[in-house]
């Protein structure tokens, strides 16, 4: 049975370089795999990038008003259409499929998006893998995790360590080197006049910069 799987962390948590060794893993064994994220991402426009430098362009993105499942449906029927143009003649006749949809910076979906995720998975039997961030800079989560961590079959956290050595599970935001804790959820960079940056951090280092204040 196909399952919805959220794999969630703090940033720096390597989400974006698990989800490529995944679309690895599974081309390796000559299955395919079809990789998304929203447009809201401006790091990478069209790509999905790790930090270990590895990039890979996606095959569709997702923006605020998409129907992601008629997406989804749109370029499964175009790798279908592929096979046939090719004539690939050594797959034992077996139709050539989608093994697996992978999303990177999932945290970004709609709730509607993600209830998107769900019918794919059951409806259309296509298991999608989701990574994303489980909170923002304030501790609130994403509107997106917020509905993976309530619909996803199967959760799994990435772990990175804060400063101190231990989990973080949050991310604090740095303005110019300082820590912020009000702002817009998404900040974009190339309209601050500050460089923001983001720290991971634990609980307890992140209450000691806050001054206690969670949100
Ligand atoms: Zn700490």
């Amino acid at each position: 049975m196909a399952k919805l799987y959220f794999r969630y962390g703090a940033m720096n948590s390597g989400k974006s370089t698990a989800l490529l060794q995944a679309a690895y893993n599974y081309e390796e064994r000559g299955q395919h795999v079809l990789l998304a994220k929203p447009a809201i991402d401006t790091k990478g426009a069209e790509q999905i990038t790790s930090r270990l430098g590895v990039t890979r362009d996606v095959d569709f993105l997702i923006r605020p008003g998409d129907d992601v499942r008629s997406l989804f449906a749109e370029h499964r029927s175009r790798l279908h259409r592929a096979e046939v143009d090719t004539l690939i003649p050594d797959h034992g006749g077996m139709s050539i499929d989608v093994a697996c949809l992978l999303i990177d910076e999932a945290q970004f979906l709609t709730r509607e998006q993600v209830d998107d995720l769900l019918r794919i998975v059951v409806l259309d039997a296509v298991p999608v893998l989701a990574y994303g961030i489980r909170t923002d800079f304030r501790t609130q989560a994403f509107p997106g995790s917020r509905r993976l961590l309530e619909l996803a079959h199967t959760l799994e956290e990435l772990k990175t360590i804060c400063r101190c050595g231990r989990k973080a599970i949050f991310n604090a935001r740095l303005v110019g080197g300082r820590f912020v804790f009000d702002g817009d959820q998404v900040a974009i960079d190339e309209l601050s006049a500050d460089r923001v940056t983001y720290e991971s951090m634990c609980a307890e280092c992140y209450l000691r910069e806050s001054g206690g204040r969670l949100g």
